[in-house]
C-alpha cells in the first residue's frame, strides 16, 4: 500500500484531487441548519413564483414591447415587501444573513419562471458584493442601512454596479485586457473628494437603484493601477440618466445608460483606492484590483450560472408539458423514444449546469471570501445570536472605528491565497459560461421538439430563448469567462502558454 506521503504526493499531482472534487471534501462540512435554510428559501421562491411571478411574466414582457420605457416599480415593491432585497446582507449590516449560496438555488427558482424577474431581484446582490468587497465598514453601514429602512417604510432601495464603458466591456473585467482597452471614465482628485467625467452603459437596474457601485479612473491610459470605487446616488448633481436599451431578452430588468458630468462625490463616499489601499496591504495597486474584481466576479458568476440552469429548467419544462399534451400519428408524444432521449438530455444539462454553480459556490464557501462565515461554529454563533447583540455591540464596532474597516480590507485584500483566488474565479467563470451554455442549448432542442407552438408568445418559449441569450455576454462573454477558466486552472500545466496574447 501507499504510504501517507505517497498519497499525498500522488493526489496533490496535476489535476490536484483536493481542487477537483470539492464535494467529496466539503460536504461533510456544510452546517446541517444550512440545508435546512436552503430549503426554505427555495420554498420561499416557489410560493413567490405561484402568486407573483408565474401570473405576471407574460405580461409584463408585453407591457415592455408596446413601451420600451416602461420601468417595473411595482414589481420592485413586491420583491421589496416579500424581504428580498436585504435576504442576502449580513445581519451585522442590518440585512437577514441568509447563507450566500443559497441565492444561487433561488435564482434558478425564479429564472426558471422568468429570468427578467430573477435579475430585477438578484442584480441588487451584484451591487452589494462591489459594496462589501471593497471592505469599508463605515459606508457599507450608510447604504445597507438605505435598504434596510426601504423595506421597512415601502420605498425599495436598490444597488446597482456600474463598470461597463460604451467601449470598454470585456477589457474592464480582465486586468490582463483594461490597459489595453478605450476607458473613458474619468476621475479627478480635487479638495474633499472627486470630480467624475463619463458614460456608463448596460446598467441593469440602473435606474431604479438609489445608490450606484461606480468604477472611475484618475489615469485612463493606466487604468488598472488608477482605479477609484466610489458610491454614487440618484440625484447627485451631474448624474443624469440616458435612455436605457431596448434588449431582446430580460427586458423587463432595465439596461441603463449613466452619465456624469463634473459630479462631485465626497471622500466619504470612495470605497476603495491606490491610496487607501496602501493602508491596509503591500500588494499593487494593480494586484488590489484584480482581488477585488475576482471576489465580486467569483461570487457573482455561479449566480449567472444558475440564471443559465434555470433557463435550462424552464426550456425543459415548456418542452415536457408539450411532450406530455402532444400527440403524433394519434399516439402521446411522450412516448416516442427520440422524444425521450432529447427530454433526457435536456434534464441531464440542467443537472450538469446546477452542479457547476454548486461546486462553484463550494469553493467560495470554503477557500473563498466569506468561508470564516461557514465554519460550523462560526455559522451557528451567528445564526442564533440575538439581533440585539448585532445591533448594540458588533455593527458599532465594526462601523463606527476604522478598526473595522482594517479588519475587513485586511482580510479580504491579503486574507487569501493566491492558489485558491484562482480555483474560486476559474470555478466562477466554469459555471457562468456552462450554465448560460447550456441554457441555450436547451432552449433550441425545446423550441426543435414543440414547433411553431414553441414560437407563440403565450407559451413563453420564445422569450426564455431571448432571455437566455443575452446571459452569455452577461458578466463577461462567454470567451472571456472561457479563457479566465484557462488561466485559472489549466495554465498551470502549461508553462510555455501566453494568455491574451493573440
Ligand atoms: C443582461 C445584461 C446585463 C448587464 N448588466 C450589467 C451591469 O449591471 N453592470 C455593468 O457594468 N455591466 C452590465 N452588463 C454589461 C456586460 O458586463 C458586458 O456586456 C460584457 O462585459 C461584455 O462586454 P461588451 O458587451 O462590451 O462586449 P465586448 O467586450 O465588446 O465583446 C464583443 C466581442 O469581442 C470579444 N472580445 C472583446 N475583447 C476581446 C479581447 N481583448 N480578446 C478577444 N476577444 C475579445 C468578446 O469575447 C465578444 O465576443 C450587462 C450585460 C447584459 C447583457
Amino acid at each position: 500500500m501507499l504510504t501517507r506521503s505517497q498519497v499525498k504526493s500522488f493526489i496533490s499531482r496535476y489535476p490536484d484531487f483536493r481542487d477537483e472534487v470539492l464535494s467529496i471534501h466539503y460536504a461533510p462540512r456544510m452546517p446541517k441548519a444550512m440545508v435546512k435554510e436552503t430549503q426554505k428559501i427555495v420554498a420561499l421562491a416557489r410560493k413567490f413564483n405561484d402568486e407573483i411571478a408565474r401570473p405576471l411574466f407574460l405580461e409584463l414582457d408585453r407591457k415592455t414591447h408596446e413601451n420600451p420605457e416602461f420601468l417595473p416599480w411595482d414589481l420592485v415593491k413586491k420583491a421589496n415587501e416579500w424581504g428580498f432585497y436585504t435576504m442576502w446582507m449580513p445581519k451585522v449590516f442590518g440585512g437577514k444573513g441568509y447563507n450566500m449560496p443559497s441565492i444561487a438555488y433561488f435564482s434558478e427558482e425564479i429564472g426558471s419562471v422568468c429570468l427578467g424577474i430573477a435579475n430585477v431581484i438578484g442584480v441588487h446582490y451584484l451591487g452589494v458584493a462591489g459594496l462589501m468587497m471593497a471592505g469599508n465598514t463605515r459606508v457599507i453601514k450608510k447604504v445597507m442601512n438605505d435598504v434596510v429602512q426601504g423595506e421597512k417604510t415601502g420605498d425599495p432601495c436598490l444597488i446597482a454596479l456600474a463598470i461597463t464603458e460604451p467601449m470598454a466591456g470585456t477589457d474592464v473585467e480582465e486586468i490582463e485586457l483594461e490597459d489595453r482597452g478605450k476607458i473613458t471614465c474619468h476621475v479627478r482628485k480635487v479638495k474633499g473628494g472627486y470630480i467624475v467625467n463619463g458614460t456608463k452603459i448596460f446598467i441593469s437596474m440602473g435606474r431604479l437603484s438609489k445608490w450606484t457601485v461606480l468604477y472611475g479612473y484618475t489615469n485612463l491610459k493606466k487604468s488598472s493601477e488608477n482605479t477609484v470605487v466610489m458610491m454614487v446616488k440618484q440625484g447627485m448633481k451631474g448624474f443624469t440618466y440616458g435612455t436605457h436599451e431596448n434588449k431582446m431578452g430580460q427586458r423587463i430588468c432595465t439596461a441603463d445608460v449613466l452619465n456624469f458630468e463634473d459630479c462631485f462625490v465626497p471622500d466619504e463616499l470612495v470605497i476603495l483606492d491606490p491610496e487607501r489601499a496602501k493602508g491596509f496591504t503591500k500588494q499593487k495597486s494593480r494586484d488590489v484590483k484584480m482581488r477585488h474584481l475576482d471576489y465580486v466576479l467569483s461570487l457573482s458568476r455561479p449566480v449567472v450560472g444558475s440564471f443559465g440552469t434555470s433557463a435550462a429548467r424552464g426550456a425543459f419544462e415548456a418542452a415536457l408539458r408539450f411532450a406530455n399534451e402532444a400527440e403524433i400519428d394519434g399516439k402521446p408524444m411522450i412516448s416516442y423514444e427520440w422524444v425521450q432521449c432529447r427530454l433526457a438530455e435536456m434534464y441531464s444539462n440542467v443537472r450538469l449546469g446546477r452542479l457547476a454553480y454548486a461546486e462553484a459556490n463550494l469553493a467560495n464557501q470554503h477557500r473563498g471570501v466569506y468561508n470564516i462565515l461557514q465554519m460550523k461554529p462560526i455559522y451557528y454563533y451567528l445564526k442564533y445570536l440575538p439581533l440585539a447583540f448585532f445591533n448594540n455591540v458588533l455593527s458599532p464596532l465594526l462601523t463606527n472605528r476604522s478598526i473595522g474597516t482594517w479588519l475587513m480590507s485586511k482580510w479580504y485584500l491579503d486574507g487569501q491565497k493566491p492558489e485558491d483566488q484562482h480555483l474560486c474565479t476559474g470555478l466562477g467563470s466554469l459555471a457562468k459560461f456552462n450554465g448560460t451554455d447550456i441554457g441555450v442549448k436547451n432552449c433550441q432542442i425545446a423550441l426543435e421538439l414543440m414547433g411553431q407552438t414553441g414560437m407563440r408568445h403565450e407559451n413563453g418559449m420564445e422569450k426564455i430563448l431571448r432571455d437566455a441569450k443575452l446571459l452569455q455576454i452577461y458578466e463577461g462573454t462567454n470567451q472571456l469567462n472561457r479563457i479566465n477558466v484557462f488561466k485559472s486552472l489549466i495554465a498551470p500545466a502549461c508553462p510555455k502558454a501566453k494568455i491574451f496574447e493573440e
